[in-house]
């Protein structure tokens, strides 16, 4: 399948790379290093990356804004981290001739001409660099550097089951042939703000638990502004708190008002929980899902949900 998708990014001008809503590591860093790598291979193409950003990415790479897509024909486009057509970031985009997908969840839906799915593989970053390793596609040291900030996000530092052999022949690969900055990369992924920090130690001092090992952390508008963070912010630190003891699975549930939706972030040492954020009309991988809602008593209802099969699971295994 590396062949096809490379035969058809060379026989396309016109290539439009695009991930999921709700930015992430992986997701901005897939897009952008194949966007990137295209550009290299094939400096004369016109090859953009787009969707909806955020300041703490910026030090990633660039978005290409305000572009008008009408004036484009013979689109290729080129989806990476989504496994649905509804969470695909491309407001304004409704042309395009041939798209690829590119992704490491749980298949959902058949929604581009060719789809190269792995949910064996740590992250689409991972996914991009062998594409990019098997073809004539090129790679150089600043590619591999949003690369590896993609895998790092997705492995949580290689904390997650999801770091694989493979995973580190990639990083090791980037590390000996590219040089790449881990500490530069590590220091620009996780640098935060004091009031972040703070936050943080609110969300702590205010996890509730249920009977069998959900830990659970509701954040009010008032909270946020109180503590100066945005809604964004409780997300970015939910995979802080891995490894509780007490805990199979935790989430935060934050309110955003400015969209009108509570925002959820769950993640497990164990019970398989995408499937019961599914149900919730929410998604994600195996252990590490998330949702919007639209009320607090949805939100009591999916933590019910997940209290269960943690009970489930505890029954089924000597855990
Ligand atoms: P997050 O907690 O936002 O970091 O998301 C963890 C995982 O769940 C990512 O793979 C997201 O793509 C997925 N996810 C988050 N929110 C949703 C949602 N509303 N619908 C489907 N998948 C989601």
């Amino acid at each position: 399948m590396y062949n096809e998708i490379f035969d058809l990014i060379k026989s396309y001008n016109n290539i439009v790379v695009v991930r999921h809503v709700g930015v992430d590591p992986d997701a901005m860093a897939s897009s952008i290093a194949l966007r990137d790598s295209i550009k290299l291979t094939f400096p004369e193409k016109n090859v953009l990356a787009i969707g909806n950003g955020t300041v703490r990415f910026n030090f990633m790479g660039f978005l290409d804004k305000g572009i008008d897509f009408n004036q484009m024909d013979n689109i290729l486009l080129i989806v990476t981290d989504t496994p649905d057509k509804k969470r695909v970031d491309m407001e304004g985009l409704t042309h395009y001739e041939k798209s690829i997908k590119i992704d490491h969840h749980p298949f959902i839906e058949k929604f581009c001409d060719v789809e190269l799915i792995d949910p064996d593989k740590s992250s689409a970053s991972e996914m991009v660099y062998d594409l990019i390793n098997n073809t004539p596609l090129l790679l150089n040291k600043q590619i591999c550097e949003e690369l590896f900030a993609g895998i790092v996000g997705d492995t949580n530092r290689f904390l997650f089951s999801n770091s694989k052999c493979e995973t580190f022949n990639v990083v090791a690969d980037m590390i000996k042939n590219y040089n790449i900055d881990i500490t530069k990369v590590y220091y620009n992924l996780y640098r935060r703000p004091l009031s972040e920090v703070k936050f943080f130690g609110y969300m702590a001092n205010n996890i509730k638990t249920t009977e069998n090992g959900v830990g659970f952390m509701i954040l009010r508008n008032e909270d946020l502004i109180s503590y100066g963070v945005d809604s964004a912010t409780s997300g970015n630190l939910i995979n802080e708190f891995n490894n509780i003891g007490e805990l199979l699975i935790w989430l935060s549930a934050t309110e955003d008002v400015k969209n009108n939706f509570i925002r959820v972030s769950v993640r497990s040492r164990g019970p398989v929980i995408n499937t019961v954020l599914e149900r919730h009309g929410g998604g994600g991988h195996a252990l590490a899902s998330g949702a919007k809602l639209k009320t607090f008593e949805e939100v009591d209802e999916l933590i019910k949900d997940l209290d269960n099969l943690c009970k489930d699971y505890l029954e089924s295994s000597d855990k």
